[in-house]
């Protein structure tokens, strides 16, 4: 048997890999005669299938904006959500943490990172930027390769009656090379359930062994495979179904160790599932996709499509249907997620799949403007059960995709007009310049894509300045990774194994409620409780269990319980010591705690050693740690007035705080106004003014779920949950009479807070800028920053109110103009930096702007005038001639430049240069040349040779020149002046 199917496998090989295109066109409906089933019935039916037979419990889809993980652009597969119970790091009182067997049906999304499929999109028929994958899961052993594999195959050829001979699967044939065996079991639990021998083919990790990443859980993989062809000769193999039997740990030293639990992860995508059972070779030619593919041919007025792929594919006609077909769907869903479009990261993928459909909308269907919009509602009406979000943004994302496509088209017209006006300017045989394609290109200015600038420019038949342009885009790489963030640091985690012995052990989660015992003085002070503890465990900083730790060494503490909060839920890590009891004088430093699988690990240097057993007390930082609360607290109030202010459907998105400062992201549809900024300061300062009392309360989680109101994050909750609640008590918030929680902010947290809301003191919105379309990224500060926030935005108010006075008085002198001119350009400069209310920041900068503009054309009025006068006293005094070599009285370089250009204006025939002596012997010099003199003449030289005699330096071009210099012998250089020209003409 094993030669047979060695040969089997040699001869299939090549068929197995991704099968490029599902050829053909034929549909071939199973001989089995009922209509094909729709896809909503495909995927209830693999939802109820696993939950009826099998006992699973049915989880939602995860959105497509990975939580947590900055590993990942786009979440790419079912699992992604569950990695926290792979790493062991769930925490134990979610909902998660029980999960043992759960089926799903989850939005993925390919297109960047380790996987991207964007490339193929369109150009095959079984690949999909977006696309859904069915899943089905058992953590912690509760099943593993037996029943994974006979679940997979009853559905498949019992449920959905696919006949068992279409079918192949394929195992992990062992890795010589890293001493991993085949995978036998899985390939002798295929024979057991009866699939020939000739359809089990064996393969190497490449295939058949599949990792999380460069580290982290790993296992051998089987998959199952359609053929298309069917007829008993050489098989067309596509790819259905893959089940993942994690098993292994790959380790940082690139080793593999055995998990302490094994997990089975299974996926298969939905479109070629649906495919298949419809009889079809081609996902696109299935209800999930044939409304649109009708919708773009009505919009477009095309011909049908016909399914046709490469060279057969003429003019790209049915390549343009799929690519418009599958973007649409990729932008209606992570739109709906909350991934806009935007300028780095996924939203720049998302920019970047969006003006590729509307390239290909435009440019091969001859799509009308605003095409791509009309294709929503079509996505919404297929997707919109499955996935109610949809239905919910369906206006704001007809509204993201109609804006970015006009925007597109616009920059499109406009990037044609300049690459033409820079072609009437080369030369026959020169390159395009690099600094023009690049300011054209998605990272310069223009937004187009560098690959359609090139295409562009080959039908003009010019060629690009590769080699420039590689040097620009390593410039801004250069410069990005400058202007990143600092990454930050991760500190001590406890890894996988360390995580899966402690389970084992059944050591408890630490107890970290005594974070919560902290108290409001009479005096108005917080008193903070100290907590004594034990030491249940110690780490290395490699993760490695020890017994105790030297001087010196950097270590991880678990202890039975503690008062440190740690970093979770958008709020930073408290900070703080701890002692030795009995040895009360020397202290562990402990600039930080983490929380992994319900165990807070403390980061500590060691300063004298320390053991297991050892009982300890811990410290916090207290003003840290109010810092903290007040932070957080002002976040909740800033939450709620900013769906006072901006409506109640206003989504948070993100926050994180620290005693510094804190940070709000929010799905906004524009930049907020000014006068939208001060009302929600305004509403926030209400609130602490009224000094209100903060509630909290642990609730069962199930006891929040339909509070209006009450908003939930993107997150997982534990149960029971905090509830923190402002102004009123958590049971009366809770009610579902009272509407509590739309009258004041009710939030589940579980973070810590001030217990009256008066010590926040004041908030200033700081900052405010787009993250990308739809999400805004405030910054705020409170209390006494807050404050003086304030102060230097009133400071610099009077300034650029005096400023304007000083303007509306007019000045009749150019230098205190100009003078005047630049006191604004620094003033500017000061409120676009400045520690300041961003309302008011907003108002100055438009002031300001309006200034600026005044103070140049009253410099520009009072020069031309100046100069006007000065050019009369200059014609009288000189007859009229070839040559004009004289001095002017003026401060300014720019009246001298003007009386220049006048004088020529003037006296056409007449070359002039001027030098104006100003104080210790500086000087000013500016000149123009006459037309029509010899072409050796240029005002440039002319310059160079009268600044560089005076020791300084000159600039300019063949007619106009200007430039400095220093002597203390003006008469001299006035001589060199006249002799250069004269030698000239
Ligand atoms: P392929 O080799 O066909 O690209 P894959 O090995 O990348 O597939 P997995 O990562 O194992 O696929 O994903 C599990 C299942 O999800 C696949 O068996 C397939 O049914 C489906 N799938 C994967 N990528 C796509 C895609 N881009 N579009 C549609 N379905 C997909
Ligand atoms: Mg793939």
């Amino acid at each position: 048997m094993a030669a047979s199917m060695a040969a089997a496998a040699r001869r299939l090989r090549r068929a197995f890999r991704r099968s490029p295109l599902w050829g053909g066109l034929s549909r071939r409906p199973f001989s089995s005669e009922p209509p094909p089933a729709s896809a909503t019935a495909v995927r209830d039916a693999f939802l109820s299938f696993f939950r009826d037979r099998h006992g699973h419990q049915l989880v939602p889809s995860a959105s497509v904006r990975p939580r947590g993980d900055p590993s990942l652009l786009f979440v790419n597969a079912g699992m992604n959500q569950f990695k926290p119970i792979f790493l062991g790091t769930v925490d134990p009182r979610s909902e998660m943490a029980g999960f043992r067997r759960v089926a799903n049906s989850q939005k993925c999304v390919r297109a960047g990172g380790r996987h991207n499929d964007l490339e193929d999109v369109g150009r095959d028929l079984s690949h999909h930027t977006f696309f859904e994958m069915l899943g089905n899961w058992a953590f912690g052993g509760e099943y593993f390769k037996e029943e994974a594999c006979r679940m997979a195959w009853e559905l498949l050829t019992q449920v959905y009656g696919i006949p068992e001979d279409r079918l192949w699967v394929s195992y992990f044939g062992g890795d010589p090379k890293a001493g991993l065996d085949p995978d036998l079991e899985s390939r002798d639990i295929w024979l057991s359930l009866g699939v020939c021998a000739s359809h089990v083919l064996s393969f190497g990790p490449q295939e058949n062994f599949w990792e999380m990443g460069n580290t982290g859980p790993c296992g051998p993989c089987t998959e199952i495979h359609y053929d298309l062809a069917g007829r008993g000769g050489a098989p067309q193999l596509v790819e259905l179904w893959n089940l993942v039997f994690i098993q292994h740990n790959r380790e940082a030293d690139g080793s593999l160790q055995p998990l302490p639990q094994r997990h089975v992860d299974t996926g298969m995508g939905l479109e070629r599932l649906v495919a298949v059972l419809q009889g079809t070779h081609s996902t696109y030619d299935t209800d999930l996709f044939s409304p649109l593919l009708d919708a773009i041919q009505q919009g477009c007025g095309v011909s049908p499509y016909l399914g046709r792929v490469g060279a057969a594919d003429e003019g790209r006609t049915d390549m343009a249907y799929r690519v418009v077909a599958d973007h649409i769907r990729t932008l209606s869903v992570c739109i709906a997620d909350g991934v806009c479009p935007g300028m780095s990261g996924a939203p720049l993928v998302l920019r970047r799949i969006l003006r590729r459909a509307v390239r290909f909308s435009t440019e091969v269907l001859r799509a009308p403007p605003g095409f791509l919009g009309s294709l929503v509602p079509v996505v919404v009406e297929t997707l919109g059960d499955a996935y109610p979000e949809l239905r919910k943004h369906s206006a704001q994302i007809v509204n993201l995709v109609s804006e970015d496509e006009a925007a597109f088209l616009a920059s499109l017209q406009r990037g044609r007009h300049i690459i033409d006006q820079t072609l009437r300017r080369l030369g026959p045989s020169d390159l395009f310049p690099a600094e023009v394609a690049w300011s054209l290109s998605l990272s310069g200015n223009l937004g187009l894509p560098l690959d359609l600038v090139e295409l562009m420019l080959e039908e003009k038949g010019v060629q690009l300045d590769s080699a420039g342009l590689a040097r620009l885009a390593q410039e801004e790489t250069q410069h990005r990774s400058r202007q990143a963030e600092p990454a930050q640091e991760r500190g001590l985690q406890l890894n996988v194994h360390a995580l899966g012995e402690l389970q084992r052990r059944g050591v408890p989660p630490t107890d970290d409620s005594p974070k919560y015992s902290y108290s409001l003085r009479p005096s108005g002070g917080y008193e903070f409780g100290t907590c004594e503890a034990q030491v249940l465990q110690l780490y290395t900083e490699d993760g490695t269990a020890v017994a105790s730790v030297g001087k010196g060494q950097r270590c991880g503490l678990l202890l039975d319980k503690t008062n440190f909060y740690a970093e979770q839920g958008g709020q930073a890590s408290d900070r703080g010591y701890l002692v030795r009891v009995g040895q009360e004088d020397v202290l562990f430093p402990v600039p930080r705690a983490q929380v992994c699988g319900g165990f807070i690990l403390h980061e500590a240097v060691a300063p004298e050693g320390l053991k297991v057993g050892d009982q300890v007390q811990l410290h916090v930082d207290e003003a840290w740690r109010l810092g903290c609360m007040e932070k957080h607290t002002a976040t909740h109030l800033l939450n709620w007035a900013l769906r006072q202010t901006l409506g109640p459907g206003t989504e948070q998105q993100g926050s994180h705080l620290n005693p510094e400062r804190l940070r709000f992201d929010v799905a906004t549809q524009a930049p907020l106004t000014p006068e939208q900024l001060r009302a929600v300061e305004g509403t926030v300062q209400e609130a602490v003014g009224q000094d209100e009392a903060v509630y909290m309360e642990e609730v069962a989680l199930a006891r929040t779920a339909h509070v209006p109101g009450l908003r939930f994050l993107d997150e997982v909750y534990p149960d029971p949950v905090r509830v923190v609640s402002v102004g009123v008590p958590v049971a009366e918030a809770l009610d579902l009479a009272s509407q509590a929680a739309l009258q004041t902010s009710v939030e589940l947290c579980c973070g810590t807070h001030l217990l009256r809301t008066g010590a926040v003191g004041d908030l200033v919105i700081v900052g405010e800028r787009q993250l990308s379309r739809g999400t805004t990224r405030l910054l705020a500060v409170t209390g006494e920053q807050a404050q003086q926030a304030r102060e230097v935005g009133q400071a610099l108010a009077q300034e650029v109110g005096a400023a304007a006075e000083r303007l509306s008085r007019g000045s009749q002198d150019v230098v205190e103009a100009q003078r005047l001119s630049k006191d604004m350009g620094r003033l500017t400069d000061a409120v676009d930096t400045a520690v300041m209310p961003q309302w008011q920041r907003r108002e100055l900068q438009a002031t300001l702007k309006v200034l600026q503009r005044r103070a140049n054309t009253a410099i520009r009025k009072l020069e031309t005038g100046q100069a006007a006068q000065k050019t009369q006293e200059l014609l009288r005094r000189h007859s009229e001639g070839p040559l004009i070599v004289d001095t002017v009285s003026t401060e300014s370089l720019s009246v001298l430049v003007k009386v220049v250009r006048q004088l020529c204006e003037r006296a056409p025939r007449t070359s002039v240069l001027l030098l104006s002596p100003q104080p210790l012997g500086h000087v000013l010099c500016a000149c123009q040349v006459a037309q029509g003199t010899t072409p050796a003449f240029t005002a440039e030289a002319w310059a160079l040779a009268v600044c560089s005699h005076m020791g300084g330096k000159a600039w300019g071009s063949q007619v106009v020149a200007q430039g400095t210099g220093t002597t203390a012998d003006l008469e001299a250089a006035l001589r060199t002046a006249r002799a250069y020209a004269l030698n000239q003409l």
